[in-house]
């Protein structure tokens, strides 16, 4: 299967604050791993979470 690779795409990073629930999206950085804790929760300074690495398409 081959496929086009010339539309650029952004990857994000998902995460979830262990304490309050609070689901946050960013741009991916390197270092992002999934089910590692990224930076403390803005709302309430939990540990946030990471729980998913993904692509979007822009045109
Ligand atoms: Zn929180």
């Amino acid at each position: 299967m081959s496929k086009s690779k010339n539309k650029l795409s952004t990857c994000y990073t998902s995460m979830e604050c262990n304490s309050c629930k609070t689901i946050k999206k960013r741009k991916f950085t390197e270092g992002d791993v999934v089910f590692s804790t990224a930076e403390n929760c803005s709302d309430c300074d939990g540990k946030m979470l990471i729980t998913k690495i993904f692509g979007e398409t822009m045109d």
